[in-house]
């Protein structure tokens, strides 16, 4: 394996406190090492150049049927934007659903190696785990939809939490799947009859369970399997006028099962969940109450699902709330209920400037990561292509850094929400160094991901450089100078390797897939019971469900010991 010295970059690793130092990174064998041969070395010259590890992408939907679908709905989308055969890569189409192999191109020319595919109907696992092995370079990993599923909802309903967890660890280890997700927690499966929660008190129809307590029993379960990430939360009433409440409940309904400190949920795409106001003409921004909130208690972390002015295609779990965009649009819609475990829907979307709501809904996104002072707090999505495409980061890192380009936008967008915006009495810009936590570090330590995010000896030599010389750029000014660097990293390298050089793809090589491997105090078998329920409740036999290793083309478990 080739070894790698990078020398003389400014250096911003906050996991081990270092922002900026000039100093060289040493690599072996696709780690960081201490030292290597100065002569058998092959050596990257980053003077003037910024390193930081590989980027972290903790939600973007890039794997499995919705994404297949919105690929399928949307010839448009791939018209517009395709790109061509090289000798190194294969062509693609896509600008908001982008094909399996551009989608890891696009990730490492902009410096990512590790993206996480958040929402994943485990009767869909098999499918996911195919596009998950097309997707090259980046690593990669997939949360299973447990939230609404008939088993949990069932072991809840008793209530049997150990019982559940053993459950859950069968079906996370079956699925290949990484961490918890939950989707407008019992919405989907009242969705299946045409309703919805509005509340963490609502009963879900024939279970009598709440979300409050699918919330609380799968963050109960989290903790007794010590999975390496919290719950990860998409609140009930998203994109609702008057909804931060629903996501300061959600918030509050673990703050007791939250120890030393340690983070106990995942609020995803929070812009979404952040709205005040009655209806869409009263729309304002809730993020000062939710920023207020994340501020004081240390058991939640959050993404942005940030919104970017441009046409997109949206895709959730979340069926009730894609018919409601659906009527409020007019546009494409697909519905699709995935037998017993959840819904999804997907509806092509543009977000407008001069569009009130869109207008506001940027601003939260942007008034959340701002006015929520700890950055490790808070992550920087778009909810991939929820709220745009993953493309847009430079962008949107430009609106982080630079009081001047966030003006420039608004100066262009509806006068009603410009007026109501809290940006215009935001006056932080953040650095370079916090930017590496909100795409990176910050990112990988919420997910427990040991050997990433960071650049000390051991880690995954993961590695990032740009050419942005922090002794002499001022992102403030000169926003679209780093814009630009960002857009196309100088080099990438993953596993040791470097795969894209100036934004150009150098070398082809595969990622791995991780996932939980939970190993329980006995094996998780499924028993005859459970057998038979599988032949009542689904279209597949029990034995086709489960995803063999083999199946994952580099498999790279995580095992965690289980207390049950
Ligand atoms: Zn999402």
């Amino acid at each position: 394996m080739t070894e790698l010295l990078i020398q003389n970059g400014s250096v911003y690793d906050p996991i081990n406190r270092i922002n900026g130092e000039k100093m060289d990174i040493a690599v072996k064998d696709g780690k960081i090492v201490a030292s290597v041969s100065e002569t058998r070395a092959k050596k990257i010259n980053a003077l003037g150049m910024i390193v930081m590890p590989g980027g972290v992408d903790i939600h973007t939907h890039i794997a499995g049927s919705e994404v297949n679908t919105g690929r399928l709905i949307r010839p448009e989308d791939h018209y517009r934007d395709f790109e061509r055969k090289t000798t190194m890569t294969r062509s693609g189409v896509g600008h908001s659903v982008p094909s399996t192999f551009t989608t890891g191109y696009r990730y490492a020319r902009m410096g990512y190696t590790t993206v996480m595919n958040p929402s994943m109907a485990p009767l869909e696992a098999k499918h996911t785990h195919e596009e998950l092995n097309d997707i090259p370079i980046v690593d990669k990993a997939t949360y299973p939809l447990v939230g609404d599923w008939w088993f949990v909802l069932e072991y809840l309903k008793r209530p049997n939490i150990k019982e559940l967890a053993r459950h859950v660890a069968w079906m996370m280890t079956s699925t290949k799947g990484y961490a918890l997700k939950i989707v407008n927690p019992g919405g989907l499966e009242a969705w299946g009859s045409g309703s919805n929660m509005h509340s963490l008190e609502d009963q879900i129809p024939y279970f009598c369970v709440t979300p409050r307590e699918i919330i609380r029993g799968l963050c109960k379960v989290n903790k007794l399997l010590n999975l390496p990430h919290t719950i990860h939360v998409h609140t009930n009433n998203l994109g609702t006028p008057g909804n931060y409440v629903t996501a300061l409940e959600t918030m509050r309904s673990v703050e007791d099962l939250a120890e030393n400190d340690n983070h106990a949920i995942h609020i995803t795409h929070c812009q979404f969940s952040a709205f005040k106001g009655d209806d869409w003409r009263t729309l304002e921004s809730g993020a000062e109450e939710v920023a207020n909130y994340v501020n004081c208690h240390s058991h939640v972390t959050l993404d942005m699902g940030q919104i970017v002015f441009t046409s997109t295609t949206t895709m959730t779990a979340d069926g009730p709330f894609q018919y409601n965009l659906y009527r409020l649009t007019g546009n494409k819609w697909v519905n699709q209920d995935v037998e017993t475990e959840t819904s999804t829907g997907i509806v092509p979307f543009r977000y407008r400037r001069r569009n009130y709501v869109h207008a506001t809904q940027w601003s939260i996104g942007l008034e959340l990561a701002l006015l929520i002072k700890d950055p490790w707090k808070i992550f920087l999505t778009t909810d991939h292509p929820n709220a745009g495409p993953f493309t847009s980061y430079p962008r949107i890192i430009g609106w982080l850094m630079s009081k001047k380009a966030r003006e420039a936008t608004m100066k262009r967008m509806n006068p009603r929400a410009r007026s109501r915006s809290l940006l215009s009495s935001i006056a932080r810009e953040l650095g370079i160094y916090e930017i590496a936590i909100m795409t990176r570090a910050g990112q990988a330590k919420a997910l427990g991901l040991k050997d990433k995010g960071h650049l000390a000896v051991g880690a995954d030599a993961d590695i990032a450089i740009y050419s942005i010389d922090a002794s002499r750029t001022d992102p403030s000014r000169d926003y679209k100078t780093v814009r630009k660097a960002l857009k196309r990293a100088a080099y990438t390298i993953k596993n040791g390797e470097i795969v894209s050089k100036d934004g150009e793809i150098t070398r082809n090589v595969k990622g791995a897939t991780l996932w939980t491997n939970i190993k329980t105090s006995e094996p998780c078998e499924i028993d005859e019971d459970m057998k038979a329920r599988f032949r009542d409740y689904w279209t597949v036999e029990c034995e086709n469900y489960p995803v063999a290793e083999h199946y994952l083309e580099i498999s790279k478990p995580i095992t965690v010991k289980a207390e049950v």
